[in-house]
């Protein structure tokens, strides 16, 4: 996965170009370059590591001189981080310049191909191949456009490219297939982007591609085809939300901006769908007949998304009788799950491009299972395949660690818990409305949990905590499953080794491990279980563990007798309270990772949209 941009105008090239790569940089920061047309000639840098050091290199850009060009962040899989292997790659004659986002699957058996053909190959990468690929047709005698249309019919794999020919010093053409897309309309000028924020700056108006895809263009045309390489017309879409949705305002990191940007994300998604004391779900076509006819929901995600499923098996299961299971998008694939017309697959991502999840979508459609997409991104390719799509308004995520999209994606399953119990009559009135109200009322209480008073007693746990080595994250029920996405922000931004267990579990076998100072993070929100939770509490600190405890208001007073400190939350349903208590989880992962000296935007060996198996 990476951040690929493209501009083709009257201004210099390379400054625009890395502009806009910063935006991206959440996609891939391995290494970073640009590929600038100048004349007749291109001319590249590019280097290992971030795109500061890349800047640097070129003085901002100002030493590629050049009105034309195409710009990459890498994120690698194919050879390691390198110089060599950093994007653009140009092909063996010097013709062709690539930018490349994914995977060519076919890579050695053109690679063996075209070496046999006399190509030298310079880098591990199998992007190197569609450079040369490109430029093998074009020695053939083949256009620009067409050399390229016949290279992208003997790739396999997923790509979003951007291309530049010597001979065309004026046009650029991208073409897409499983990897994000979009073109900007400009004012003498054109782009193309991996996503929206790297070109908000200079227009508004942009068309995501769709797969097969071309377009090519210069700074006053475009020209697009689909992919059997008719003309096609694209209108441009109006993007309203503004570049301070993309940059950090006033923050320190994008992950703390989008923790406080929590209760209006989860406001804005769930307002809309709420009228009159009822779930409205307009965006969605399940007829309370269809509903009838379900025996099983599969939820099918990846990471923080999978988690989510987990609370919405506890969740659905509750409210609407209807079993739920959970499954990792990765082995979903993989496995042979048993699925037809009486099974819905709920696909749970936030950037819609997630491979796994993806093609999991893809096995659910292929065995006539009906899907329905829970995605933030509009317009991904998720979006796009599944029957059905709820979006989350959480607006871009662009720290790595997910929080605002996890939340959405939580309040969303809340709200299809309820219209599915709405529609299947499993709840009595009174009760509905009980837990229509609650969620009426969580954005307002998720500010509670971000005021200074709250954020601050969570920075000095996080002082007290943050050299510990190993934390475990125990409860039980619905807490069990915050405690999966609890531990795993920390491990993503504070690198600390730290398990999730379901509390009763701990007997089972991981309680050997507790030792002196060992720190447990023990969630006990429901009331019904806090008794429960609070013996597993004694049997680690018989074990030496030192013990922060998450629970509600009004349990203040009941666990000050247990742990050593405690995060309070305010008061709602049982069901509803996770969205609550990852609040402070988040912001206590923060803080650990700021203590620990951390990239807390851009933790190492992750990136933002993973689109590669
Ligand atoms: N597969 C290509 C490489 O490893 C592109 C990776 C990316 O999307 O950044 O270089």
């Amino acid at each position: 996965m990476c951040g690929i941009v493209g501009y083709a105008g009257h201004e210099q090239a390379a400054p625009i170009l890395l502009d806009g790569l910063e935006k991206l940089e959440y996609r891939g920061y391995d290494s970073a370059g640009v590929c600038i047309g100048d004349g007749g000639a291109l001319r590249v840098a590019k280097a290992k590591g971030r795109l500061a050091h890349l800047s640097e290199l070129i003085d901002g850009g100002r030493s590629l001189q050049g009105t034309i060009g195409i710009g990459h962040t890498r994120w690698a899989t194919h050879g390691a981080p390198s110089d060599e292997n950093s994007h653009p790659h140009i092909a063996d004659s010097g013709k062709i310049a690539v930018v490349h986002n994914g995977i060519i699957e076919n890579y050695l058996k053109l690679k063996e191909w075209l070496v046999g053909l006399g190509k030298r190959f310079h880098s591990e990468t199998d992007t190197e191949v569609v450079a040369n690929l490109i430029e093998h047709f074009y020695d053939e005698g083949f256009d620009f456009r067409m050399s390229v249309r016949k290279a992208v019919e003997r790739i396999e794999g997923s790509y979003a490219l951007g291309i530049m020919c010597r001979d065309y010093p004026d046009t650029l053409i991208a073409v897409k297939k499983d990897s994000p897309l979009i073109f900007g309309f400009g004012d003498g000028c054109n782009y193309i982007a991996s996503d929206v924020p790297a070109i908000l700056k200079y227009t508004r108006e942009v068309c995501y591609l769709d797969d097969g895809d071309m377009v090519m263009f210069t700074a006053s045309d475009a020209h697009f085809f689909n992919g059997a390489g008719d003309p096609v017309e694209k209108r441009p879409e109006h993007i309203t939300w503004d570049t301070s949705a993309a940059e950090k305002g006033g923050y320190a990191h994008f992950m703390l901006k989008e923790i406080h940007e929590q209760p209006k994300a989860i406001r804005d998604t769930l307002s809309p769908r709420m009228k009159d004391g009822r779930v409205v779900l307009d965006d969605i076509r399940l007829t309370p007949e269809y509903l009838k006819s379900l025996s099983r929901v599969y939820v099918v995600a990846c990471g923080s998304a999978y988690y989510v499923g987990v609370q919405s098996k506890y969740i659905i299961e509750k409210l609407c009788q209807l079993p739920v299971e959970p499954v990792l998008a990765s082995e979903f694939r993989y496995a042979d799950p048993v699925l037809g017309a009486d099974t819905l697959v709920l696909i749970i991502s936030q950037s819609g491009e997630t491979a796994d999840t993806l093609a999991a979508l893809r096995e659910a459609k292929a065995r006539g299972a009906r899907t329905l997409a829970i995605v933030n991104v509009v317009g991904s390719s998720i979006a796009k395949l599944a029957d059905d799509v709820i979006y989350t308004w959480a607006g871009p995520e662009i720290a790595v660690a997910t929080t605002k999209a996890y939340s959405t994606q939580l309040a969303v399953v809340d709200l299809l818990a309820l219209y599915f119990a709405q529609c299947l009559g499993t709840l009595p009135q009174a009760r509905y409305d009980q837990l229509y109200g609650e969620l009426q009322q969580l954005p307002a209480k998720v500010e509670r949990l971000l005021t200074e008073e709250v954020i601050s007693r969570i920075q000095y746990d996080a002082s007290r905590f943050f050299n510990n080595r190993d934390v475990f994250y125990i409860g039980r029920n619905l807490d069990s499953a915050t405690c999966l996405e609890g531990s795993l922000k920390l491990k993503e931004i504070a690198y600390i080794h730290s398990e999730a267990y379901a509390a009763g579990e701990l007997k089972h076998g991981p309680i050997s491990l507790i030792e002196d100072g060992t720190l447990v993070v023990a969630i006990a929100t429901n009331p019904a279980l806090f008794d429960k939770t609070m013996s597993n509490v004694k049997e680690v600190k018989a074990r030496g563990a030192e013990v922060l405890g998450l629970t509600t208001e009004r349990f203040a007073d009941e666990i000050a007798k247990s742990v050593d400190s405690a995060i309070l939350t305010p008061e709602t349903d049982p069901l509803f309270q996770p969205n609550l208590s990852i609040v402070p989880l988040q912001c206590f992962a923060y803080y650990v990772a700021l203590m620990r000296g951390c990239d807390v935007d851009k933790p190492r060996n992750l990136a933002k949209s993973v689109t590669v198996e």
